[in-house]
Order: structure tokens, then sequence, then C-alpha cells
């Protein structure tokens, strides 16, 4: 084992550095709280926004991180809003994957209404694959040192603008006052004032629908707050009385 690599048990992607906060931030606080590894990588620094520049964004990011208990962030500056499923990219994000040799990925749901959002779920699928493909070599970017295959056990897609049935909810209510302290980290996005015309993100009724998002798919599960994930492949259950029946599901 070598410095290249910093194994983690679940790897959180997003395309831009607030997704995994809004998306999964309870999850992974209630994960580092268990004592797992945690660690994110976001595809692209941002720059593109309505407002924010790249370097508050990576300001912000950082402050988030250690807000979240983080063993490590890395973004890979792809470029936002020409975020592409391309081979090139695809690689990059399965040489991440190797090197953080998680147990579980999660990624935003390929779909989403936002073509970067689309295309990071895309590209994070698609380098699940490779990350396992012994015969797929994979470089660090920085040394051009092979990194070994990996093959993590569970890929999770994360649900943003569109509504989907989750696979499964986490109950997060212990952890929703700290992650709104986590989302609002992100000042540039959340809490500066808007022009007149601009209506969606940015807005205070944006922190609102983040709350009732949390509180619809909480009560799917009849708990205050849930952060729904959604498994492309049917779930491995080892222990049915355990792993399920403890959570009231469909009643
Ligand atoms: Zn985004």
């Amino acid at each position: 084992m070598t410095s290249l690599y910093c194994p983690v048990d679940i790897l959180a992607f997003g395309a831009h550095p607030d997704d995994v906060e809004l998306s999964c931030a309870g999850t992974l606080l209630h994960a580092h709280a268990l004592g797992q590894r945690t660690a994110v990588v976001d595809c692209t620094r941002g720059e593109m926004a309505s407002r924010g520049t790249a370097e508050e964004r990576d300001a912000e990011s950082a402050a988030a991180s250690t807000l979240l208990g983080l063993t490590a962030r890395r973004n890979l500056d792809l470029g936002d809003g020409r975020l592409m499923d391309t081979q090139e990219f695809r690689d990059a994000v399965a040489a991440e994957i190797r090197r953080f040799q998680p147990r579980l990925i999660l990624c935003p749901a390929p779909g989403d209404r936002h073509p970067d959002h689309d295309a990071a779920g895309r590209l994070v699928q698609a380098a699940a694959f490779y990350a396992r493909m012994k015969t797929r070599v994979l470089r660090d970017a920085e040394t051009g040192e092979p990194l070994a295959a990996h093959s993590p056990g569970l890929v999770l897609v994360y649900p943003m603008h569109e509504l989907e049935r989750p696979s499964l909810v986490i109950d997060i209510s212990p952890y929703w006052p700290q992650k709104m302290e986590i989302v609002r980290t992100y000042r540039s996005q959340f809490l500066n004032p808007m022009p007149d015309d601009y209506t969606f993100i940015g807005t205070r009724d944006y922190l609102h629908a983040i709350e009732a998002r949390g509180m619809f798919y909480g009560n799917m599960i009849q708990t205050a707050y849930g952060e729904p994930f959604v498994a492309r492949s049917p779930l491995r259950i080892a222990d049915l009385l355990n792993d399920l029946a403890g959570g009231k599901a469909g009643l």
C-alpha cells in the first residue's frame, strides 16, 4: 500500500461541490458517527454557477468537508457545464474508485434535469465497472503509477431534482440540524441575494424545498427526515429479519 491509496468505506460523487451535501450529508454524518471512513469526489468546481467563483466554492467545500468529518475530498475539475460521459472521464473517475477502494459508492441519479448531474451519474456507474477490470490499466494522474483494480460492493444513486421511488431511505432525523448547517456553508449558493428574475436555487424558498424534500422522504419510512437512494440492481440481503424487518417498511 502506498500513499496513492486512501481506503474508505463510502465514496460519494457529485457533479458540483454542493451536490453531495444537498443529497447525502445526513447519510455521511451517520456513517461518520458509526466510525466509518467517508470521502467525496466532486467532478467539477462549479465555476459556471450563476453566483460564486470557483475559489469561493473551493473554500466552502473545504469547510463543509470538515463538518462532514470526511477522510478526504478531491476535485477532478472536469469542467462545469461541460461534463460528458466520455471514455477519458470514465477513466478519471475509475481511477478515483481505485484510489479510495470503497465498499459503497453514492452518485447522482442519471436522468436528472441538470446535464452535469445526469453525466456524473452515468460516468460513475460506468467507472465502477472499469475499476474492477484487472486488464484495464489506470494510472494516477500526477505520478503515472498504475492503480490496482478494485471492486466496489454496491453503487447507489441519489435522486436530486427528479422524484424517484427510492429502494431505501436512510433515517437522518438526528442529523438534520447538522445537515442544514453544512448546506449553509455554501453561502455563495444559498445565502447571497439573488436578482429579481432568478427564482430557483439561491432563493430562500430553495432552503425550504430542501427541508420539504427531507420530510417527504422521511415520511416514507415514518420518520422526520430521510435521504433516498435507488439501487439499480436487486439488493442481496443475508438476514431478512435483522436487515429489513426492524425498519417498519411498508406498514
Ligand atoms: Zn449540482
